[in-house]
C-alpha cells in the first residue's frame, strides 16, 4: 500500500483548500463512508495475521494524520476569517469566545482508575502511602533483613545522604517530620529508598488500623533499569487483605473475579507455586491467553501470542506469619493474601504493546490512540 504518497497528496489539497466546501469535499473523498481510507480497510480482510494487523496499523496512523490535516486547516481558516473580521470591525463583542483543545487521561491513569473501581466492588478501598520510605518499610519489615540475598532483585535507588538540616527561606529550621529528607538514614528505619516495590504500604496499613484490612495501593516504582520490558519509573499495583480464616481460596476468586472484570468474561487465572520472601505460600499468577482460550492451540497449531495457554500476569500469595507480626498482628488469630503486578506490563498484554517506554516518552501519536 502506498499509504505515505496518499498522506502527502492529501495534505497537500487540504493545505491548498480555500473554503470550507473543499474541506468538507477532500474529507468525504478520503474518510468517507465509501471514501479511499475505507476502501483500504476494506481491502485488510484479504491479508492475514502480522501483516494485516501492520497494514491495519499503519492505515490508522494514515486515517490520524488527514484528520489532523483537516482539523489543522479548518482552524487556519477559521483564524484567518476572524482576523478579517477583526480588521473590517475593531471590536465585536459578539464575537464566540477561543474554544481550549480537550485533553484526556493518560492511558495508565485510566487503567489506575478503572483496577481500582473492579476492586472497589469487592471492598477493596484504594490508599496512598509514601513513595520515598524508609529501608524498614520497603524490605526489612518485609522478611528481607539487612543483606539478605533477595534484596538484590530490586534494582533500588537510594536517598543519598545528607546532615545538613533543611531550612526555611528565613533561615529557621524545618520541623523534623517522617517523609522530609533531612537526613537521609534513620537509627531505627534505616535509610530511604525511592520505593521499589508498592509492598512498602503493607506493614504501614496494618500499623495504621486493625483487620479487616481490604485494601489496594497502586502508585509509582521506581528500579535502575531500562529496556523494552523495563522503565526506571513504573506503577505497581498491589492488594492486600487481612482477615480470620482468609485462604488461598480466597485469593484465586479474587484474581479470578478481576480476570473477567478487566479481560473478558471467559478468561481465567492460575496460581504457580513460587518463592517470595513476604509470602508463604508464594505463587506466580498466569492469566489464560485471550486468542486461544487458555489452550495453547488454534486449529492444532500452536497459538503464536502466549505459546502455552497462559501469560504471566504477577505475584501472589498468603502475607508471612513475620510480615503480621512486624505489623503487630497475630498470625495465629489472622491470616491474608497480597497480590501485585505491574500497571504497565498488565497494559502492554491487553494492548498487544511491544515496548513499555512508549508511555512515557511524551508521543502524542501514540497517546491519543487511547
Ligand atoms: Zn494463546
Amino acid at each position: 500500500m502506498k499509504s505515505n504518497n496518499i498522506l502527502q497528496e492529501a495534505k497537500q489539497a487540504i493545505e491548498q483548500a480555500q473554503s470550507q466546501s473543499v474541506l468538507e469535499e477532500l474529507r468525504v473523498k478520503y474518510l468517507g463512508r465509501k471514501g479511499i481510507v475505507a476502501e483500504f480497510f476494506a481491502q485488510l480482510t484479504k491479508l492475514k495475521g502480522d501483516e494485516r494487523a501492520r497494514q491495519g496499523q499503519e492505515l490508522n496512523a494514515l486515517k490520524h494524520e488527514i484528520t489532523r490535516a483537516l482539523e489543522q486547516r479548518e482552524n487556519a481558516m477559521q483564524t484567518l476569517a476572524l482576523e478579517k473580521l477583526a480588521e473590517a470591525e475593531a471590536l465585536d463583542v459578539t464575537l464566540p469566545g477561543a474554544r481550549l483543545p480537550y485533553g484526556h487521561l493518560h492511558i495508565t491513569t485510566q487503567a489506575i482508575e478503572e483496577i481500582s473501581r473492579i476492586f472497589a466492588q469487592l471492598g477493596f478501598q484504594r490508599m496512598r502511602y509514601p513513595e520515598i520510605d524508609w529501608d524498614y518499610y520497603a524490605f526489612e519489615s518485609l522478611n528481607m533483613p539487612k543483606g539478605h540475598p533477595a534484596r538484590d532483585e530490586w534494582e533500588t535507588f537510594f536517598i543519598a545522604g545528607s546532615q545538613q538540616t533543611l531550612t526555611r527561606p528565613n533561615g529557621h529550621p524545618l520541623p523534623e517530620r517522617e517523609g522530609r529528607v533531612r537526613a537521609a538514614e534513620h537509627p531505627k528505619l534505616g535509610r530511604m529508598v525511592l520505593t521499589p516495590h508498592t509492598s512498602n504500604g503493607q506493614v504501614r496499613e496494618m500499623e495504621r488500623r486493625r483487620p479487616p484490612i481490604r485494601m489496594i495501593n497502586i502508585a509509582k516504582c521506581y528500579r535502575r533499569q531500562s529496556d523494552v520490558t523495563h522503565a526506571p519509573m513504573f506503577h505497581q499495583f498491589e492488594g492486600l487483605l487481612i482477615d480470620r480464616n482468609v485462604s488461598v481460596t480466597h485469593l484465586k476468586g479474587t484474581l479470578d473475579y478481576f480476570a473477567r472484570a478487566y479481560y473478558g468474561k471467559d478468561r481465567r487465572t492460575r496460581l504457580r507455586p513460587f518463592h517470595f520472601r513476604f509470602t508463604e505460600p508464594s505463587f506466580e499468577i498466569d492469566i489464560s491467553c485471550g486468542i486461544c482460550g487458555g489452550t495453547g492451540e488454534i486449529h492444532g497449531e500452536r497459538c503464536k501470542v502466549c505459546k502455552s495457554g497462559w501469560h504471566e500476569l504477577g505475584g501472589a500469595g498468603m502475607v508471612h506469619p513475620n510480615v503480621l507480626k512486624a505489623g503487630g498482628i497475630d498470625p495465629k488469630e489472622y491470616s491474608g493474601f497480597a497480590c501485585g503486578w505491574g500497571i504497565e506490563r498488565m497494559l502492554m498484554m491487553k494492548l498487544k504493546l511491544s515496548d513499555i517506554r512508549a508511555f512515557y516518552i511524551a508521543d502524542l501519536n501514540f497517546l491519543e490512540q487511547f
